[in-house]
C-alpha cells in the first residue's frame, strides 16, 4: 500500500497542500501548532474510519471556508485508486469516481496505521480505551464486525431501557428474554473476533516489545471478561444470573461491553507500574504489531502514520523503530528532524502555518 498524491483544501489550519510523497519515509517536521498532526489525521480519514483524535467532522474544516476536500491516490499490488472525501457538515466520499453511501466503504481498501501520542491511553486509561483500540484493528480486518458492534450497542441499550422498565410491568420479562438471547449471541461473537485477534497479534507484539527493550523485557497480555467466574460460561447464563442485579442498578453489569485487555511487562501491569517509556513503547508495540497482522492478512503493508513517536524514547528504541519501518511507506512527525535522519534517507517536509515551504 503507497500512497502517490495527497490535496488537501481547507483541511483545518491547511488552506491548501499538495504532496507527491516518498515512497519510503516522509518526514513531516515544524514548530508547534503548524499543522503536522493535521496532514496525518487527514491521511488517516481515508481508512473510512473517524478521526484518530475524536474530532467531529464539523470541527475539521477550516475555521474560515464551509468546505473541506481531500484527495488521496494510493497504490495497491492490484491497481491504483483515486480517492475524495468531502467535509461540509457531513462526510462523503468517492472511490475511482463512485459515490460511496459512507465513508466507511472505504475500509479495507486504503490500508493504515496511526500511532497518535494520545494512544498511550490504551496503557494508562481505562477498559473502554483497550476495548477500543483492539475493536479498531479487528474493523480494518473484518469488514462486517463494525455493524456487529453497533448492532450489540444498540441490543444492551435497549436492554438497559427494558431493565428500567421490568419493574413497574412485569409482563416485559419475555422481552427481556428475547433481548437477552439476541444480544447474548452478538456478544459471543465481539468476544470470540476479540480474542482471535489478540491472539493473531501476539507474536509480533512480543518480538516487537522485545526489540524495542532489547531484549531485556517481555510484554504479555490477555483478554479478561470481567465477569469470569473461571468457569467459561456463556454469556446467555451471565445476563440471566445478573438480572435482578441489572433490574436493580438498571444497567447490564457484565458483557463485552465491560470487557477489558489486561498488559503486563515481565508480568506486572503496564498500567499500574509502567515507566513513561515503557508505556509507550507498549503501545507502539500493539500498533506495530497490528500493521503486521493486516500485512498478512492482506498481503499489503499498510502505511504508517507515526505523530511525535520518538519523544520520550531512548536512543536504542528509536533505532529499533526506524529500523522496523525502514521498508514501508511512512509519515512520520516531529519538531526536529535530526533524530530521525540519522538513520535513513526519503522526504523531508517542513511545515509552516499549513503550508508545506
Ligand atoms: P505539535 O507539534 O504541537 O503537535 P502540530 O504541527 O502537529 O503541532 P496540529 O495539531 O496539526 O499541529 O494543529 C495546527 C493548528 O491547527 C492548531 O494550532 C489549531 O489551532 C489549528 N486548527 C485546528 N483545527 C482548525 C480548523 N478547523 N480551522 C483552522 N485551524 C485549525
Ligand atoms: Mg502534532
Amino acid at each position: 500500500m503507497r500512497i502517490t498524491e495527497l490535496e488537501l483544501k481547507n483541511f483545518r489550519n491547511v488552506k491548501e497542500l499538495s504532496l507527491i510523497p516518498d515512497a519510503g519515509i516522509n518526514i513531516l517536521y515544524g514548530e508547534n501548532a503548524q499543522g503536522k498532526t493535521n496532514v496525518l489525521e487527514a491521511i488517516w480519514l481515508f481508512s473510512g474510519l473517524k478521526s484518530f483524535r475524536g474530532a467531529k467532522d464539523a470541527e475539521l474544516v477550516n475555521f474560515e471556508a464551509e468546505c473541506a476536500k481531500m484527495k488521496l491516490g494510493f497504490a495497491t499490488s492490484a491497481r491504483t485508486n483515486k480517492a475524495e472525501i468531502t467535509v461540509n457538515g457531513r462526510r462523503n466520499a468517492t472511490l475511482n469516481g463512485v459515490s460511496l453511501k459512507s465513508p466507511s466503504e472505504l475500509i479495507g481498501k486504503f490500508r493504515t496505521v496511526v500511532f497518535a501520542p494520545s494512544f498511550l491511553s490504551i496503557i494508562q486509561d481505562g477498559p473502554g480505551e483497550r476495548r477500543k483500540f483492539t475493536d479498531a484493528a479487528v474493523c480494518q480486518l473484518k469488514p462486517g464486525y463494525a455493524g456487529l458492534l453497533a448492532e450489540y450497542n444498540r441490543l444492551i441499550k435497549q436492554r438497559n431501557s427494558l431493565l428500567k422498565d421490568v419493574s413497574y410491568n412485569s409482563a416485559l420479562l419475555d422481552v427481556l428474554d428475547v433481548l437477552d438471547e439476541k444480544a447474548a449471541e452478538a456478544g459471543e461473537r465481539i468476544i470470540a473476533e476479540r480474542s482471535l485477534y489478540l491472539k493473531t497479534v501476539k507474536k509480533s507484539v512480543c518480538d516487537i516489545y522485545g526489540g524495542l527493550s532489547s531484549g531485556r523485557e517481555e510484554i504479555s497480555f490477555e483478554y479478561v471478561k470481567k465477569y469470569a467466574d473461571g468457569k467459561n460460561t456463556p454469556l446467555k447464563d451471565i445476563f440471566r444470573a445478573n438480572r435482578k442485579k441489572d433490574i436493580l442498578n438498571k444497567t447490564t453489569s457484565a458483557g463485552p461491553h465491560r470487557d477489558d485487555i489486561e498488559i503486563y511487562i515481565n508480568g506486572i501491569s503496564a498500567r499500574l507500574y509502567g515507566s513513561q517509556g515503557q508505556q509507550r513503547s507498549c503501545a507502539l508495540a500493539l500498533k506495530l504489531g497490528e500493521a503486521s497482522v493486516i500485512r498478512e492478512q492482506t498481503g499489503e503493508q499498510p502505511v504508517a502514520l507515526l505523530d511525535d513517536v520518538m519523544s520520550e524514547l531512548d536512543m536504542n528504541r528509536q533505532d529499533y523503530i526506524l529500523n522496523h519501518i525502514k521498508d514501508w511507506q511512512v509519515f512520520i512527525t516531529c519538531c526536529e528532524p535530526s533524530s530521525v535522519l540519522r538513520m535513513c534517507s526519503g522526504k523531508t517536509l517542513n511545515i509552516e502555518k499549513g503550508r508545506l515551504i
